[in-house]
C-alpha cells in the first residue's frame, strides 16, 4: 500500500478563480496564484505535498490559445512522474475547449488531470473557487483499492459533478453547476461524499507511457446552418483560405438543407481534400445520418459522422489529427474512433 502523502501539482492559468476587482473600472482581471492560496485556508487540513505553477501573466479564459494547451501539456509531461494527479485553475468561459484539446495531446494518460474553476472569485465570501479547489485536490488524489489512480484522464470538477473533459460543455453563465456533459454520465457526484461512477471511468487500454503531442493545426473552424444561409456565405465560408478541417453544425440527427446547391458546394469541398465532419446543434444525442433523406445526402457528399461528440472535443480532435501531420483521408478515419472517450461508438 502507498502510505506516501499525495503529491500534487496545481497549474494556475488565472479565470475568475483567481480574480480580483480593479478598483479604477470596477471589472475583474486575473490576479496571482499567491492571492488565490491565501484565501484557501483549510487547504493546509489536507495531508498533501502540494506544489503549483502558474502562467507567468494568468488570463481570463476567453484570451485561452493554442500556445497556453502546449504550455500546459509541456508542465504535465515535464512533471508527470513527480506527481500523483494535477489540478488546473482556468476559467470557465472556455474551459471545456482546454479540457478537450489536453485529453487528446496527452496521450497514455494514467494519472487524473482536474481541471477546475469558479463562478465566483474566491476572495468573495459565497465563492465556489474554495470547494471546487479542494474537492479537485481531493479527486487528484483519490485512488481505487489497489493504490491505483481513480481517476486516469482529463476531467473537469465543477460544484456537484466531475465531468470527462472532452464531453463536456459550459452550459450556464449563472449556475455554481456550470457544466454537463449531455452525452455522458458523470464520473463521480460529489454531496456529503465523493461517489465515484466507477463504470464511466475512462481507462486507456495502452499500457505505454504517456506521450504529450504539443503539434495543434489550426487550420479549422465551425460552419453553423441556418435557414436562410445562402450559396454565396456556405461558399465563402467553404473556400476559406487555408483550412483543412470544417465542423459542420447541423440540425436534429444530422440534417442540412436537401437543395441541390448546397449538396454540390459541401461535395466541391470534400473533393478537394476538405475534411467535413457533421454534429447537431442539438445539446443532447447525436448524428444519425441515414435517417433522413436530408442527413443521407450529406453523407453521400462525403460528411464524416460526429456521433455524439461536443462542439468542443470536435474542433480539438481535429486540430489535433491535422496536428499530427496525417493526411485527410486518414483524418477522416480516426474521426470515426473513439481515441479517449470522446465518442459514443
Ligand atoms: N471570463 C472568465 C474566464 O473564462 C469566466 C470564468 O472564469 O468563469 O476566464
Amino acid at each position: 500500500m502507498n502510505t506516501q502523502r499525495p503529491r500534487i501539482l496545481i497549474i494556475y492559468t488565472g479565470g475568475t478563480i483567481g480574480m480580483i476587482e480593479d478598483t479604477e473600472t470596477g471589472t475583474l482581471r486575473p490576479f496571482d496564484f499567491d492571492h488565490l492560496i491565501d484565501n484557501v485556508p483549510k487547504i493546509r487540513m489536507l495531508d498533501y505535498d502540494i506544489d503549483h505553477i502558474q502562467f507567468e501573466n494568468p488570463i481570463d479564459s476567453s484570451d485561452m490559445s493554442i500556445s497556453d494547451w502546449q504550455t500546459m501539456a509541456r508542465y504535465i509531461g515535464e512533471n508527470y512522474d513527480h506527481y500523483d494527479g494535477f489540478v488546473v485553475l482556468h476559467g470557465t468561459d472556455t474551459m471545456a475547449y482546454t479540457a478537450s484539446a489536453l485529453s487528446f495531446m496527452l496521450e497514455n494518460l494514467h494519472k487524473p488531470v482536474i481541471i477546475t474553476g469558479s463562478q465566483l472569485p474566491i476572495g468573495e465570501v459565497r465563492t465556489d473557487g474554495e470547494e471546487n479547489l479542494i474537492t479537485a485536490l481531493q479527486i487528484a488524489s483519490a485512488t481505487d483499492q489497489l493504490g491505483n489512480p481513480m481517476v486516469q484522464e482529463v476531467a473537469i470538477l465543477f460544484e456537484n459533478y466531475l465531468w470527462r473533459g472532452n464531453r463536456s460543455t459550459k452550459m450556464s453563465a449563472d449556475n455554481f453547476n456550470a457544466f454537463k456533459s449531455n452525452n455522458y454520465p458523470p464520473l463521480a457526484h460529489i454531496g456529503l461524499g465523493i461517489q465515484f461512477n466507477v463504470e464511466a471511468l475512462w481507462r486507456s487500454p495502452a499500457r505505454r507511457p504517456l506521450d504529450v503531442k504539443l503539434n495543434l493545426d489550426p487550420a479549422v473552424m465551425f460552419i453553423d446552418l441556418f435557414p436562410g444561409l445562402s450559396p454565396e456565405v456556405l461558399n465563402h465560408m467553404l473556400n476559406t483560405p487555408g483550412v483543412k478541417g470544417i465542423v459542420l453544425r447541423s440540425y436534429g440527427a444530422g440534417n442540412a438543407p436537401s437543395n441541390e446547391w448546397f449538396t454540390d458546394a459541401i461535395k466541391s469541398a470534400v473533393e478537394r481534400g476538405i475534411v467535413i465532419l457533421n454534429i447537431t446543434q442539438c445539446a443532447n444525442g447525436g448524428i444519425h445520418e441515414r435517417r433522413y433523406y436530408t442527413g443521407d445526402r450529406l453523407a453521400r457528399a462525403g460528411v464524416v459522422s460526429g456521433r455524439d461528440m461536443t462542439n468542443e472535443a470536435a474542433i480539438t480532435k481535429m486540430m489535433y489529427l491535422f496536428g499530427l501531420g496525417l493526411a485527410p483521408a486518414e483524418v477522416r478515419s480516426y474521426l470515426s474512433f473513439s481515441l479517449c472517450g470522446e465518442v459514443t461508438v
